[in-house]
């Protein structure tokens, strides 16, 4: 069977093509998934921080000024957060359009941020 090296620099040893590091330096897989994860979320940040987003969601806070969540059970308070009612990493095409948005205080935001979480391990 083909062999190659071991992915940590320096290390010689000979594993199987379907691994990536050889058992002493297996550990090393995890954190490389992890750099993976973190590099994807690279184009959701770079989209917060766009201009195009910014400025939606400043107009849209205007328009907006009260949390939704707390309006729709009768309670008035003031708005921190612009949020996508359907994630963006769900659906990226969303990511602009006005009626996917909805201000949450930063309470309401949390909670949806925990329930987005506990679904996503559900699956
Ligand atoms: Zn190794
Ligand atoms: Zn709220």
């Amino acid at each position: 069977m083909a062999k190659h090296y071991c992915g940590h620099a320096g290390c010689r040893t000979l594993i199987p093509l379907t691994q990536h590091y050889c058992d002493r330096h297996k550990h090393e897989e995890n954190s490389r998934r992890y750099f993976h994860r973190k590099h994807s979320g690279g184009k959701y940040e770079a989209f917060y921080q766009s201009t195009a987003w910014t400025k939606l969601a400043r107009q849209y806070k205007v328009a907006h000024v009260l949390c939704e969540r707390c309006l729709s059970r009768g309670i008035i308070r003031k708005a921190d957060i612009c949020d996508h009612i359907i994630p963006i990493k769900t659906d990226w095409d969303k990511r602009l359009d006005w009626n996917n948005l909805q201000s949450l205080c930063q309470n309401c935001h949390n909670e949806k941020s925990e329930i987005e979480v506990a679904e996503r391990k559900n699956k």
